[in-house]
């Protein structure tokens, strides 16, 4: 994790993909229902996944559905109810344009445009909706390889718009216990090999919420730069994708699991307490492995002579993790806590 976010940092300027964030070392979340259905639907989600900590909402208006009888999105209005919800929320809005003809229209609207799998060699559309100027998210196509997929990217950005965001969603494979196969190899690969950002679509991966948790873990381990997922007010009621939807609150759970909420969701002491329970379990299991090499270096010192107290060491270390701490933490807070921690460290050391 601690090398994707270093490279994160360092790959693009912060104004690059403007209003993203994007190269902050945050990873980029964009969440919301797979289809924008009414008012009331658009604007819950997108309350709920702004309080969980998302930066970006996403809602389908064009749908690209397999069947023409399934629900095809409500169009225009569809656009308008998104852009309605970004006033609300402030979060920057990501859809999907279908065809040539519509990229005026959504560009009006959006401030992300998406090419959907079934388009990725739509090659007229890859030539002409990078010209609106916006970020561009291109999802990786259904069975695309690699080389596919990148050589779509340099259509999009032969139009000098290099705002291109990569999205890998679930491959078609032999298997069929998911309804794809998230690639987080390749994904990982096209990550190295393009130099873009790439972020994972867990929901269109597995299609099932239940294996959503465990797949946004394994992509953020994995270094890549962010996150789409489908969230519902009412998941099953949802006219699009209903099984694979998450629900306000395991949205909300999972951004917890995540260490992304923000502290500002917490609404009760209870609850702020039990975070804080949460996170004390993860600074002790650190402080045990950190004792453990503590006591290895103790060894070590003692059989070649070295004494215990090194100050020149203790103040570089100190100096450093001042330097790094975030706002929230304080100068003097942090050296407090770090003499406790090289205090026990020596005590330890001492005793063998
Ligand atoms: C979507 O994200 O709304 C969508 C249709 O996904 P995909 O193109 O990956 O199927
Ligand atoms: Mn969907």
């Amino acid at each position: 994790m601690a090398e994707g976010l270093t490279a994160v940092t360092t790959r693009w300027g912060a104004d690059r993909f403007a209003g993203l964030g994007l190269g902050s070392g945050r990873p980029l979340i964009i969440a919301g229902p797979c289809s924008v259905e009414s008012e009331e639907q658009i604007l819950e989600a997108a309350r709920a996944v702004k309080v969980a900590g998302a930066t970006a909402l996403r809602g389908g208006a064009f749908k690209p559905r397999t069947s023409p009888r399934s629900f095809q999105g409500l169009g225009e209005e569809g656009l308008r109810l998104l852009a309605l919800a970004r006033e609300e929320t402030g979060l920057p809005v990501v859809t999907e344009v279908m065809d040539t003809a519509q990229i005026d229209l959504v560009a009006r609207y959006a401030d992300v445009l998406q090419v959907g799998s079934r388009n990725m060699q739509n090659f007229a559309l890859l030539k002409q909706v990078g010209r609106a100027g916006k970020p561009v998210l291109l999802k990786r196509g259904l069975s695309a390889t690699l080389d596919e997929w990148l050589a779509a990217a340099e259509y999009i950005m032969d139009s000098g718009n290099d705002q291109v965001i990569l999205c890998e969603r679930g491959i078609r494979t032999f298997e069929t216990c998911t309804r794809n196969t998230l690639d987080l190899s390749t994904a990982i690969v096209a990550r190295k090999r393009s130099g873009l950002p790439v972020i994972i679509d867990p929901s269109h991966a597995a299609g099932r919420r239940d294996l959503i948790p465990a797949l946004s873990r394994a992509a953020l381990a994995a270094g890549v730069d962010g996150l789409m997922i489908e969230v519902h007010p009412d998941p099953d009621r949802a006219l699009s994708d209903a099984a694979q939807q998450l629900d306000p609150g395991a949205f909300r759970a999972l951004m917890q699991d995540l260490g992304l909420l923000p502290a500002a969701a917490l609404e009760s002491l209870a609850e702020c307490r039990q975070e804080i329970d949460r996170l004390d379990e993860q600074l002790l299991a650190l402080l045990s492995r950190r004792m453990e090499v503590a006591r290895r270096v103790g060894r070590i010192k003692a059989g070649t002579g070295v004494p215990v107290f090194q100050e020149e060491r203790e103040h570089a270390l100190l100096d450093r993790l001042v330097r790094q701490a975030g706002p929230a933490l304080r100068a003097e807070d942090v050296r407090a806590v770090w003499e406790a921690i090289l205090a026990c460290s020596r005590r330890l050391q001492e005793e063998l």
